[in-house]
């Protein structure tokens, strides 16, 4: 998909400092970017072919999208396996529920996440919608909500247990990527008693939602999910090597660390590499750090090799110095990996700059 209606939806959304969107060059996506921007990626999203759904009844496909999302829990067992067979098992037993003992034409909610993290497609359609951000299938999870709330059910009860971590974790980043799809802001997160009495999505849960709600907003914003694992690379680490035509300096005053590498563009070889090593397959935000002077490069080439090949950002580093600016949004498979390089070959005078970046998963 072409990241373009995505980020213009986004800005649309948060008024998003992104300032331009080119074309695909080399193979690369271009992005260029001046402050924090994020591009969401999607979660990984089990369809309801991967885990076995039963054939659905007669569905209502609205046109509209939807503008909220709703947070249930399916007070079920807190149960310890955490697999993904668990997983599907739970997809396929709500189905049932829901169809074979409530009389519905198919599950009720749009997804469903497991206490290991799994996110599932609920309903029929569900994903196909969200891929596109256009339209819903009417849900059956919350009256008042089901024409226009994308519906997901939690694994659990949670009337005095708070959800684990992966599941938790996994929620924060589909509430996330649902809100850029679809132009949801993070404010429209709700739990299912805002709508008709009930338990659900319990207590507990339910006392987390001002927090899933700021977690969320921030992984719109790029700055990853709070808490999550993080990681930061200095070009003084042992995660940093630079090549021919670059030398340390420590001028800049708002610099991370002693110092920073820098080079003169050049149109010969020669690039700063910053190594990480990944410790699970996911979503991570990336962010660079420099110190800015207005001799510095306006158009400092970046490029992050991501697991679904090499994306190029580049940076203005005559200003926003002294902070963390966001390269983006990326889906890495674990392990170690050359994750962030900075070349010479640029059209924008003045030094280019290498000096840290930051990894954090969302
Ligand atoms: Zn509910």
């Amino acid at each position: 998909m072409s990241p373009s209606p995505r980020i213009s939806r986004r800005a649309a959304l948060r008024g998003a400092v992104v300032v331009g969107v080119g074309a695909a060059v080399g193979g690369a996506t271009i992005l260029t970017t001046s402050s924090a921007s994020a591009d969401v990626p999607s979660p990984d999203i089990a369809g309801c072919a991967d885990w076995g759904a039963r054939a659905p009844g007669g569905l209502t496909q609205l046109p509209n999208g939807a503008n909220k999302i709703v947070i249930h829990h399916t007070a079920s067992a807190n149960q310890a396996d955490t697999s993904k067979e668990a997983a599907f098992q739970l997809a396929r037993d709500i189905q049932g529920w829901h169809m074979d003992g409530n009389g519905w034409a198919d599950s009720g909610q749009h997804f469903t996440v497991s206490r290991g993290g799994y996110v599932m497609e609920g309903r029929h359609t569900s994903l196909d919608h969200l891929s596109s951000g256009s339209g819903m299938v009417q849900g059956a999870h919350a009256p008042g909500a089901n024409t226009d709330g994308i519906g997901i059910e939690n694994e659990g009860t949670y009337t005095s247990e708070t959800p684990p971590a992966a599941l938790y974790d996994s929620l924060v980043t589909f509430c996330a990527y649902i809100c850029q799809q679809y132009g949801i802001p993070s404010s429209e997160i709700y739990g299912h008693r805002d709508f008709v009495a009930t338990a659900c999505p319990g207590e507990a849960f339910y006392a987390m939602l001002p927090q899933l709600r700021a977690d969320v907003q921030a992984v719109l914003d790029g700055g990853g999910n709070p808490g999550a694992w993080s990681v930061t690379i200095d070009n003084g680490d042992a995660g940093f090597t630079m090549g021919a035509g670059w030398a340390l300096s420590s001028y800049a005053a708002d610099k991370h660390g002693d110092n920073y590498a820098f080079a003169s563009p050049a149109a010969e070889d020669g690039t700063a590499v910053f190594s990480a090593e990944i410790p699970e397959e996911g979503v991570y935000s990336i962010e660079t750090w420099h110190g800015a002077l207005p001799g510095y490069n306006p158009s400092a080439p970046f490029t992050v090799h991501a697991g679904d090949g090499d994306h190029a950002v580049t940076v203005d580093q005559t200003s926003n110095g002294g902070q963390w600016v966001g390269l983006g949004q990326f889906t890495l498979p674990a392990g170690q990996r050359d994750l962030v390089s900075v070349s010479r070959r640029t059209d924008g005078a003045g030094y280019v700059l290498a000096d840290a970046i930051r990894v954090t998963k969302v």
